[in-house]
């Protein structure tokens, strides 16, 4: 343990108080983190079980805060905290025990970020978190700071409806502001009288109105913000959905040499002007061959899994440098690459068939230790490398529709 608690053991930390000392600058002093340094995690999903491997095989120790006892990460933890989110004794013993701590998912409690940089150096940070974590903040802060999105507007009652969908145009998708993923708490609508119908069966909290836009494409960039500012951005991915849940991602994603670029500028960009310091993910929109930002998750991102085997440096790795206050790692691809997401749904009709998918050199699996399959929950993945890249997404399809 590196540093120890900012108050006293049993006080819980002023937010406010906590907040004006901005965490992670508070702690820069101890930087760079290096091997042997307990490192904490919000979150014990998939992705976190991925930055915990990544933190463990480097030396580092690592502590999950999960209220689930059979979390993918804390089985790979050296401590499992089990615990909510906002259970200020957690949080506080995670703080404590831990240099600095880190996130999985974007609607961990702003207010828990608060709390913990009182203790420890956190990335991200709650300001940037907070916004992206609420579609309709998320949204009108891409707007303010000049980035392209859908058009939408916001429906906090029944009586913006009607205007929201003279200005986004027919059809449209409401999607409520909070605690959405997946394409969950999505509706398309084309009349008003849908559009009421949807947000009552929301529960008519917020939601972002958004036009339904003529995708070309969708393309991510996953990327690194250091403390000094500094970027590492990964290839493009182009992404393919089945039902609003990422099926495969192909890298590098089949687009001109000008969208890529700027994709990855504009990536850089809403990382400058958030003051981001962590991984994130910028999802895109392609229509009419122009951008548009979809949204930003504050985190590793499933599109970014490629890298696991298709670059020097994963995005886990990453998640752990950039968290250590070490150099950001080298994101070359080492060659093109296809990602597959495997759903609970392979679970059904006796699969899924692990032998032949194993029996293929280029191919590396991944699974998440997740002990119940439902349709739908992101169960592994795998990448299928070739250096001829309509090949890889031949074997790529070809493997996953015979799971
Ligand atoms: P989201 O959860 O907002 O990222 O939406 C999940 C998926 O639904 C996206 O990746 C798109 O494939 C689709 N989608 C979301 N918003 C729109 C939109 N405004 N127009 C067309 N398709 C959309």
């Amino acid at each position: 343990m590196s540093t120890e608690p900012a108050s006293s053991a049993s006080a819980v930390c002023d937010p406010t108080e906590a907040a004006a000392r901005s965490g992670s600058q508070s702690f820069a002093a101890s930087l760079p983190l290096l091997p042997g340094a307990t490192l904490g995690i919000l979150g014990g999903g998939q992705l976190g079980r991925m930055f915990t491997l990544a933190a463990r095989t480097m030396g580092y120790k690592v502590m999950v805060l999960d209220p689930d006892e059979t979390s993918p990460a804390g089985q790979m933890a050296d401590i499992h905290l089990q615990a909510g989110y906002t259970d200020h004794a957690a949080l506080r013993q995670l703080g404590a025990a831990c240099a600095a701590v880190t996130t999985e998912f974007e609607n961990v409690p702003a207010a828990s970020l608060i709390e913990l940089a009182g203790y420890c150096r956190v990335s991200p940070g709650a300001a940037a978190v907070a916004i992206v974590q609420d579609r309709s903040h998320e949204k009108s802060w891409l707007r303010d700071h000049g980035f392209a999105t859908a058009s939408f507007a916001l429906v906090n009652s029944e009586a913006d409806i009607e205007p929201a969908l003279a200005a986004t145009g027919s059809p449209a998708l409401l999607k409520v502001s909070r605690f959405g993923y997946d394409g969950k708490g999505q509706a398309r609508v084309a009349t008003n009288a849908e559009a009421r119908a949807a947000f009552r069966e929301f529960g008519e909290q917020p939601c972002v109105l958004e036009g339904f836009v003529e995708l070309e494409r969708e393309v991510s960039v996953v990327l690194a913000r250091d403390d000094q500012g500094e970027c590492a951005l990964f290839p493009v991915a182009e992404n393919r959905h089945d039902n609003g849940i990422l099926d495969l991602s192909i890298v590098p994603a089949n687009v001109p040499e000008d969208l890529a670029r700027q994709a990855r500028e504009m990536a850089r960009a809403v990382a400058d002007k958030l003051g981001y310091v962590g991984v994130m993910a910028v999802e895109f929109f392609v229509a009419g061959g122009q951008l548009m930002i979809n949204e930003i998750a504050p985190r590793p991102h499933n599109s970014g899994h490629y890298t696991l085997d298709g670059c020097v440096t994963d995005q886990f790795e990453q998640q752990v440098r950039v968290l250590c206050g070490l150099p950001l790692g080298d994101t070359r691809l080492l060659s093109p690459v296809v990602m597959v997401n495997i759903l609970g749904d392979r679970w059904h009709n006796g699969g899924p068939h692990w032998a032949d998918l194993l029996a293929n050199p280029a191919i590396k699996l991944h699974l998440y230790g997740k002990e119940s399959a439902r349709p739908g929950r992101k169960m592994g993945h795998f990448n299928v490398l070739d250096a001829d890249p309509q090949n890889a997404l031949r074997l790529a399809e070809r493997m996953r529709d015979a799971l």
